[in-house]
């Protein structure tokens, strides 16, 4: 039994544990955040989990690409675009709190002062206030 091995870069991929490990986590936290953040309705709890959600991941992904690589210094190169992205999609994100949805906000200078599924008023909850 033999398995097509990926390259990138120079190095190749060997499909052990870790790699397994890391592609089984990866499907399970997709598939559980969509369910999550798509169907809860608890715009409150979904803006405690959001941060934690979008580091950890971001976190999970660093150390992977520096396993792959097997090389840790690759970090300061992952590290760096993993906090932007991070940061831009925690940003990015807001909780409605009448309809409880998910809100990718589209403008990052002008942000959207009601809610784009029940056209609710954003930004009056606490935490939510970001307006700056
Ligand atoms: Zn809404």
């Amino acid at each position: 039994m033999s398995i097509q091995t990926p390259t990138i870069g120079s190095g190749q991929v060997t499909w052990d544990l870790v790699v397994v490990a890391f592609f089984i986590i990866w499907i399970v936290l997709g598939i559980g955040s969509s369910l999550f953040f798509w169907r809860i309705r608890n715009a409150a709890l979904k803006r405690r989990v959001w941060p934690w959600y979008i580091w950890g991941t971001g976190g999970i992904f660093a150390a992977f690409t520096a396993y792959l690589m097997r090389t840790p210094w690759i970090l300061a190169f992952v590290l760096p675009a993993v906090a932007v992205i991070a940061w831009l999609n925690v940003r990015a994100t807001v909780f409605c709190d009448a309809c409880g949805r998910t809100l990718w906000n589209q403008g990052f200078i002008a942000r959207a002062k009601y809610c784009a599924r029940c056209g609710a008023e954003l930004y009056r909850a606490e935490g939510n206030n970001r307006e700056t």
